[in-house]
């Protein structure tokens, strides 16, 4: 037995591997195809069961609640998977509500003039961030780094360098694999693989803006039509791990029987 393969059965992540394979359909970077997959299954949970317990309920509590993403997406499950109304996501708005009533400055504190001459250099304003500590975000940043090493191990079983030339990480995750990654031949393989990615997309926007051109606007677009949302996709992640809000669902239900 190899030691790689040594290392593949330590952490028997054989449920990993089949998670990554139904990730490898999208073509898209296979950790963040992943991880979008996975958050989703961790925050319906959440709402199923998972915040019953008063544990996780404080935990959630202490980071401050949901992240502004995870907030909206949990919005957007509940609203899918409860179509008759879930108060799940209102049940933990009332508690973090309620933390942001107990926070609120004492008025005392408040009365009191900030002691700042106006020559004087105004100190930076530091509020944290609404979810600054995010239980899902946490849960996110552990996973992903599992699932970079995982590849590793996975990359030298059968099947795998064709995935994962199918489904190229992105930036973030080549550069956490260059980090984590134990053998210089496979980050040399990703760091060729990932040049080439960024090269052929530097090709495909450059070709994009020479067909915005007046004078190049009649040649028929090709590869380079996409080539945007690739580029956006390969730096910062999916644009599906944003919810996508329903049109007219701002406000009650979405014929508005409820709206008042
Ligand atoms: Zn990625
Ligand atoms: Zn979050």
């Amino acid at each position: 037995m190899t030691s790689s393969q040594a290392e593949f059965d330590r952490h028997s992540h054989w449920f990993t591997e089949s998670s990554l394979t139904e990730s490898s359909r999208s073509g898209d970077c296979l950790i963040c195809s992943n991880l979008v997959h996975s958050e989703r299954q961790m925050i319906h949970s959440f709402l199923w069961e998972g915040m019953m317990s008063s544990q996780a309920r404080t935990d959630f509590l202490e980071g401050g609640g949901f992240c502004p993403r995870h907030f909206w997406i949990a919005k957007r499950i509940e609203e899918d998977e409860w179509p008759s109304g879930g108060i799940g996501v209102a049940i933990l708005c009332e508690s973090i509500v309620a933390k942001a009533i107990q926070d609120l400055p004492n008025p005392k504190e408040l009365s009191r003039r900030p002691a700042i001459g106006p020559f004087r250099e105004k100190p930076r304003v530091e509020v944290s961030s609404p979810g600054s500590d995010c239980i899902f975000c946490r849960d996110q940043r552990d996973r992903e780094e599992s699932l970079v090493e995982i590849l590793e191990f996975l990359k030298h079983k059968p099947g795998w360098s064709e995935k994962l030339a199918q489904s190229p990480l992105c930036v973030r995750h080549a550069l956490m694999a260059f980090r984590m990654w134990r053998e210089p031949v496979d980050k040399l393989q990703l760091r060729t693989a990932l040049d080439e990615y960024l090269c052929q997309l530097q090709t495909d926007l450059k070709e994009f803006i020479r067909k915005h051109d007046w004078n190049y606007r009649h040649e028929p677009l090709g590869r380079e039509k996409n080539a945007v949302i690739r580029a956006i996709q390969a730096l910062t992640g999916l644009a599906r791990q944003f919810p996508v809000q329903k049109f007219g669902a701002e406000g009650g239900n979405a014929n508005g029987t409820r709206e008042r």
